[in-house]
Parts: C-alpha cells; structure tokens; sequence
C-alpha cells in the first residue's frame, strides 16, 4: 500500500459488498471512485435479489458431510432446490468435486463455521449503523428468522448444526406447534415445529438499501463511473490506475467486489480462484394478504420467505450453471409451488401475471469462504468477493477488513482464512 496521506481507492462494483467497503473507507479518509456499469441497487446484482436475511447464525457452510450421496438425485430431480445444468456440467464438474470434499467430514465443517463466525456475528447492528447514516433505518427489521420443520423428529435430525451454532453462542429458541400458530397463523398445518434465530434481521428491500448507501457514498465525496473494469496498470507492483471501458481511472489502490464478475479481475491481480455462479431466483407475490414478522425457511425448500414492502418474497434455489446462460423461469415456478405448498390460502388470492419474477448470481467458491486480502500481483489491489449465500450478512466484516488491510492496520480479525492464495496451494 501506499504509505502516506489520504488515498484514492476504486471501488469495483457496486453490490452490497463494494458499498460497505467504500464506506469503510471513505470513513478511514480516503477518496473513493464507485466503478460500476449498473445502477447500484439495480436487478445486476446478486445483492437486489436476495432473500434480505442478515443472520448472525449464518456460520454453516452449505456443504455438509453426506452431499456427495446426493449429488446423483441433483442431476435428475428438476423439482428440488439444488441442480445442475447439464450442458454446463463439464466447466463446473472441478467445482462440484471441490465443493463436495470441503464438506466431507464434521471437523472441517467446525473450522470452517469459526472462520466464518467473525464476518456474520456483528452484521445486525453493523447495518443498522450504516441504515440510519442513509436515512434507511425504517428498511432493517430485527424479528428473528424462523426454520419451520413438518415436526421435531425433522428438526432433531440437524441438531448437529444446531448444537454448532450453540457452542458458538448463537441464540435460538425452539418453537412447539401451538406458538407456531400464534406466530404465523397463515402458515400450513403441514409444519409444525419451528426454530427460531432470535438475534437475525432483515433488510427488507436490499435493492433500494444499496441506492441509499451510494447516494450517501456521493453525498460524502465519493465519485460514480458507470462503466466495467477491464483490468489494472501495474508498474512494478504498484497500482497506477483501474482500467476501463471508457479509459483508464488513476488510484493508488483497488477493491475487487464484482461479485460474479470478480474471478477475471482477480487473474489479472495474480490470483486464480475458483469461483461459479451459484444461480438464484425469486418470485415476488404482490398484495398477498399474508404478512410476516420472522422470515421462514422451510427445512424441504430450503428458501427465504419474507415481507417485503413489494410483497411476499420467496428467494431460493441452487442452479449450478453458466452465468451468462439464460433464465430457466421453472425454477422461479418451483418457489412459486412452495409459496402455495406454505400458505394454501394464496392459492385463491395471487395473480400469476402480477408476479415478479427475478435470476441473480451467488459468487460461490467451493469451500464456503469469501476471498478477502491483498491479491498476488499487487498488495495494492484487494480482493473482496465470493460470498455465495451470504454475502448482505457478510458485508459489514468484510467492509472493516479491507479498510483495515488498505491502512495497514490491525485487522479487526485473522485476515488468513480467507486469502485467494489459499487456492494456489
Ligand atoms: C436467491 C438468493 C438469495 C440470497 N439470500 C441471501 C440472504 O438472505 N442473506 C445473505 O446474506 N445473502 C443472500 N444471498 C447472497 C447475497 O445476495 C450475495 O452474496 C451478495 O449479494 C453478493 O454481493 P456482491 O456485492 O459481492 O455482488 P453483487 O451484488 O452481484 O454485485 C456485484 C456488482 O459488480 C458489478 N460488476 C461486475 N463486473 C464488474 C466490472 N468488471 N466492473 C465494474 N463492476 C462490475 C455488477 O454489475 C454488480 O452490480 C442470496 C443470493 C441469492 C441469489
């Protein structure tokens, strides 16, 4: 890094990730430049779409020991939560076995849960912070995450990731079918036992939160580009500009948070990572006179399902496939099914044609972890990418490490879990 003064930092992307980011930095007094071809909060990015849960608890990778018997099934159930497109299973089949074996057994499953514990624990309030310096505080709700199970036998059989998150200190409490009721009136009968993650949130329109960062962002000094980043000007090994689509910017450091789009960058910064879009999707129920306090996640879906001010949001699905690929609104349907399998009464009520139906791309390496740090070619240039399902929750944390790591200060935790470099080896 450089040594002295305030700095000119490029933001690349504008996602939840890139915006945090920039925030942190502008906070530490540097100058920010947002490059960026979409709008931020715009249907582009991962961080529009989401299922809007920021959950402390979220320390569990989604490949658990066991996966690779089911692998088979994803390839020929189109009905489940998890496929793989079959024209692109050749590219992905590295991935997949990668992603297979860092799941293979429960002690890789321990550490990887307290590496990933820093960048979720403070997310609540972290966003809470930035929520009311942008005027959006009104989007943050705190009334917890619920899984619903069909009944306690379903739950019990995942009490080794329940005990997980206990150990670790995170709060849930245990909901008997009476409660469930009270809490969630409209809610089939065909679950009956819940749990809750006291300490979670949501934000619940994550697209119109990142245009309230970026107006706050500019509103402080920060400076947009609506244009892609193409790669770096390297001299030596110092930063002199980002280059673009429409000429070269002129920084003394960079931030990769490109989401899908980091993995090119990255190459061009030294460092070779294994990332795949992890495609999602949602459907948007407007009007569904069916309102939420706690999100759901159904234990068979394996979806969000919340209120949002558009309408009841049901964000999920795993399709493993080329990003550029187009859309395979089935999948979109299948969350609809589950909307109707969840609320019956629906059935009666929503208009299909009024629907919303979005495809956004989880940046997912194979072994549950972000890419944070300083990349190979540059210790000017620092990678901030790759945070698959939970990257609104992982946001905050990583924001406060790449500052940290831009000043060469102490990092507020160990940077080392999550270097691209772990991939060389
Ligand atoms: C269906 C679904 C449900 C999810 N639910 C949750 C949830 O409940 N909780 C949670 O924590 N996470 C959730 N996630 C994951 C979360 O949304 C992502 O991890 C997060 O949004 C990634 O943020 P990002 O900033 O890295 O990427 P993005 O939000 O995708 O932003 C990247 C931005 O970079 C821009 N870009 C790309 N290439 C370039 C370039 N070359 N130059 C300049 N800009 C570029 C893009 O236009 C884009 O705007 C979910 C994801 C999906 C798909």
């Amino acid at each position: 890094m450089p040594e002295q003064g305030p700095l000119t930092v490029a933001v690349i992307g504008t996602g939840i990730v890139g915006l945090c980011a920039a925030l942190e930095i502008q906070r530490a007094g540097h100058h920010v430049l947002l490059i960026e071809p979409g709008e931020p909060g715009g249907r582009q990015a991962a961080s529009y779409g989401n299922a809007t849960w920021i959950n402390p608890g979220a320390i569990m990778p989604i490949s658990l020991p066991g996966l690779w018997r089911k692998v088979p099934g994803f390839l020929f159930d189109r009905t489940g939560p998890f496929t793989v497109r079959w024209r692109d299973l050749p590219q992905l089949a590295g991935w997949l076995a990668q992603f297979v074996a860092a799941g293979r057994d429960w002690e890789r499953i321990a550490l990887c849960a307290r590496q990933r514990y820093p960048l979720c624990r403070d997310t609540v309030s972290s966003h809470r912070t930035y929520a009311a310096e942008a005027g959006a505080s009104h989007l943050i709700r705190q009334e917890g995450l619920i899984y619903v199970y069909p009944d306690r036998s379903a739950f019990t059989a995942e009490s080794r990731i329940w005990s997980m998150r206990r150990e670790f200190g995170i709060r849930f409490s245990e909901i008997e079918e009476s409660e469930l009721r009270r809490l969630q009136p409209a809610l089939s009968p065909a679950y009956s036992f819940g749990a809750r993650l006291d300490d979670a949130g949501q934000i619940a329109d994550p697209g119109a939160y990142c245009a309230a960062l970026a107006r706050l962002l500019e509103a402080r000094g920060a400076e947009r580009f609506a244009t892609r980043a193409i790669g770096f000007v390297i001299e030596g090994s110092r930063l002199n500009a980002v280059a673009t689509d429409r000429g070269a910017l002129a920084c003394d450091c960079a931030v990769i948070a490109a989401g899908i789009g980091s993995d090119a960058l990255a190459r061009l910064a030294g460092d070779r990572v294994p990332l795949i879009a992890e495609r999602g999707y949602h459907v948007i129920i407007p009007e569904p006179g069916v309102e939420l306090g706690a999100g759901l996640m159904p234990s068979d879906g394996q979806m969000g399902v919340v209120s949002t001010p558009q309408g009841l949001r049901i964000a999920g699905q795993v399709e493993l496939a080329d990003p550029t690929a187009p859309p395979d609104w089935r999948r979109a349907d299948i969350l609809l099914g589950y909307a109707r399998k969840m609320f019956p009464e629906l059935v009666e009520r929503f208009d299909a044609a009024r629907v919303d139906r979005w495809m956004g791309n989880r940046p997912s390496t194979p072994d549950g972890l972000p890419c944070i740090g300083l990349a190979s070619a540059s210790s000017d240039i620092v990678h901030a990418f790759g945070h698959a399902h939970t990257g609104l929750t992982q946001a905050p944390a990583t924001a406060r490490l790449v500052a940290a790591l831009i000043d060469g200060q102490e990092p507020p935790f160990d940077p080392a879990p999550y270097s691209a470099r772990r991939f060389a080896r």
